[in-house]
């Protein structure tokens, strides 16, 4: 290659839902990578894991072939056999003995083709996906308050607010530039403070005003306390609850009857009184307030009721869609918010459009031109595997994730997988804990190497760009997914040629969405493919531009609170299983590895798995700081070096979620966790579970 060569790519991120644009320049040594400094969602910025992008590329580990049964074949062979398995099925056993499993790294295009066969043309909702794992329950709450699954605010008023509540959250890690851009705020104006609640004394409650290490699962009676508050000290916003919501006498009833004093609150969450009353204080007085959540706050079997709880407040002070203030989710992947749009979960149709509503479901159908169309919800993650181990879903498709290490229950999922008579695996990697259970593994492009798009947590869709060649024979997801659709006998559904008529295809259906009174439209979108700019939706004939902030219209249907009740995680702890298991990301590491891996900058930082415990407990358990210990729960075992911490809570342990037995023997986090789901969002509780903890 000429020496001199250089080529800038405008692309975005692949790891977390911040959505940060990236500057890849391929040079003759190598690919150098910046912050974009024109993207609104960083300006410039990047973390440690989107700096050390460019040190991630080799092909060392990579499936460049198809394979059947470990041995290489060609296209053909591949997906004729994974076509005729799925039509076999599909005529043997119905519709809803197949099943895709999805994944938030999928770029919107793969995901709206995946959804299409699966929804349209297979003709079952069996289509699940890994953001089910991260951010369902803040869906199944949008869904409850808004009538739709809206982020109503944007990054900006992190910047605009003079009060951030962090809830479950540790931004400095896991969105670590929109934490960077909360701490400038704070250094531009320094009255402006930041409170974090969180059971552990992470790195975002070391840099917060006010720490409330809140008892694990107490958020509802934590917020139900502040929306009690807040009434009795008359800080309430009628107008806007007269104008715009309904539902707010029996949310405020609730509230009184589960929270009726604050000794009682601080009593329930384990908190000192003079934290909650400084907290609740501050809230009130506070009218620029953003409440923003993560993982922490959705991975509960009250996940659901832990958002709605926050909504409350925002929507009884008024405090929604405004310039500094209102409720923000921070989704954990990429493109979770893109699967939510095309409907790539099992209980949404598309385009926001809902699967239990006939109209619904017929403007999708004669928008596919499909034979059949979903008419029920179909399995939910933890369910869907479940399944799969009772022999009623008898063929899955897997793509771009890894349920044998980031599922609970880590040992049913394996078992089911080992049971399933056809399993197909679309990756980038070739031996990782689940490539062991694959019929067929099929070669998929990785970041870098292909087209789409993705939409971050303030529902910005932002352009990924190829700037390497496809190494081997690897190809991208959504063309896999359509030669296979073809090769079923759908072919006239799936002509697709690129990304770009994907991408068009979604955004008509989106503007018949639109019509129907939905929110996520795309109908102004009058940007060519190549040249979209970040871009916040809804995009039609009266934002162009895209919206930052939505506006409420009660023509749309009124906001609604829920009332909502404390309820106590699934399991408690008990003399056999005494501490609580809480699992979670470090700061330069994602998900299972397989990329920020591969370089001795991520690795460095934290380069095993750990086990957190208080030296209380320590002491008591007779460990050793920095020894190795072993963990238990009902469901497996897991080993981790201990680390004393006196941020971690007495009677909790942390452990970090990447490491699987492909990187670590024997350090399976989720072997460990329960598989108790919410039972309206079905997200599983990650951040509870009974374990004991003892010297190995
Ligand atoms: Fe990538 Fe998230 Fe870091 Fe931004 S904050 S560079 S999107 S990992």
């Amino acid at each position: 290659m000429n020496p001199q060569f250089r080529r800038t790519v405008q692309t975005t991120c692949p790891y977390c839902g911040v959505g940060c644009g990236v500057l890849a320049t391929v040079t003759a040594a190598g690919v150098e990578i910046q912050g974009d400094p024109d993207h609104p969602a960083n300006f410039g910025r990047l973390c440690s894991k989107g700096s050390a992008l460019g040190e991630t590329l080799s092909l060392d580990t990579r499936l460049l072939h198809p394979e059947i049964g470990g041995i290489r074949t060609g296209w053909d062979q591949a997906l004729d056999t994974v076509a005729d398995r799925f039509r076999e099925t599909l005529d043997r056993h119905g519709p809803d003995s197949i099943a895709f499993y999805v994944s938030g790294q999928l770029l919107t295009e793969d995901y709206y083709v995946a959804n299409k066969l699966m929804k349209g043309f297979i003709g079952s909702a069996n289509i699940d996906t890994n953001s089910r794992l991260c951010m369902s329950s803040t869906v199944a709450g949008h869904k409850r308050a808004f009538g739709e699954d809206l982020v109503p605010g944007c990054y900006e008023d992190l910047e605009l607010a003079d009060l951030v509540v962090l809830v479950g959250s540790n931004t400095a890690w896991c969105h670590p530039v929109l934490f960077q851009r909360i701490l400038a705020a704070r250094r531009a104006e320094p009255k402006r403070r930041i409170v974090c609640i969180d059971p552990r004394r992470t790195a975002t409650a070391e840099a917060a005003d006010l720490h409330l290490p809140i008892r694990p699962g107490s958020d509802v009676l934590l917020f139900n306390g502040l929306l009690h508050h807040l009434r009795h000290n008359d800080c309430l916003d009628f107008e806007f609850i007269e104008r715009h919501t309904e539902g707010y006498a029996a949310a405020l009833g609730t509230a009184k009857e589960t929270a009726p004093t604050l000794p009682a609150v601080a009593a329930g969450c384990g908190l000192a009184e003079s934290d909650v009353a400084r907290f609740f204080r501050m809230f009130a007085a506070t009218e620029r307030t953003v409440t923003l959540w993560s993982q922490g706050v959705n991975q509960s079997t009250q996940g659901t009721d832990k958002v709605n709880a926050i909504l409350n407040v925002h929507l009884a002070t008024g405090r929604i869609a405004k310039p500094g203030a209102g409720p923000l989710s921070l989704t954990g992947q990429p493109n979770a918010m893109g699967g939510r749009e095309v409907g790539g979960l099992a209980n949404q149709l598309a385009a926001h459009l809902d699967l239990d509503d006939p109209r619904h479901r017929r403007q999708v159908q004669e928008f596919w031109r499909s034979p059949r169309i979903a008419d029920r919800p179909g399995y939910l993650a933890v369910d869907l595997f479940r399944a799969i181990g009772e022999g009623k879903i008898r063929a899955v498709w897997i793509m771009a994730t890894n349920p044998a290490v980031s599922l609970p229950d880590a040992h049913a999922v394996r078992r089911a997988l080992s049971a399933c008579p056809f399993v197909v695996v679309s990756d980038c990697e070739r031996d990782t804990d689940l490539a062991r259970f694959a019929h067929v593994q099929l070669p998929a492009l990785a970041w870098g190497e292909k087209d789409g798009t993705v939409t971050n947590s303030e529902r910005r869709i932002s352009r990924q760009r190829a700037f390497l060649d496809g190494p081997g024979e690897a190809r991208p997801d959504w063309w896999i997914i359509a030669e296979v659709a073809k090769r079923m006998g759908f072919g006239a559904a799936f002509d697709y040629r690129s990304a770009a008529d994907i991408f068009a295809e979604h955004a008509r259906l989106s503007a018949i969405a639109g019509a129907g009174q939905r929110r996520f439209d795309l109908s102004g979108l009058q940007t060519a493919y190549d040249d979209l700019a970040p871009t916040q939706w809804p995009v039609d004939a009266g934002h162009p531009q895209g919206t930052p902030r939505l506006t409420f219209d009660s023509r749309r249907g009124r906001l609604k609170f829920v009332a909502v009740r404390p309820q106590p995680p699934a399991h408690a702890p008990d003399a056999d299983y005494p501490l609580v298991l809480n699992t979670g990301r470090i700061r330069d590491q994602w998900h299972t590895m397989t990329r920020t891996g591969k370089t001795p900058r991520l690795t460095g930082h934290m380069p095993e798995p750990f086990a957190e415990c208080h030296p209380a407990d320590g002491e008591r358990l007779e460990l050793t700081d920095g020894a190795l210990a072993r963990l238990e729960s009902r469901y497996g075992s897991a080993l981790a070096r201990v680390r004393f911490s006196a941020g971690q809570q007495p009677g909790t342990v942390f452990i970090p979620m990447h490491w699987s037995e492909s990187n670590s023997r024997h350090s399976l986090a989720n072997a460990l966790v329960n598989p108790a789901v919410d039972p309206i969002s079905g997200e599983p509780e990650f951040k509870h579970t009974p374990v004991q903890l003892m010297p190995y």
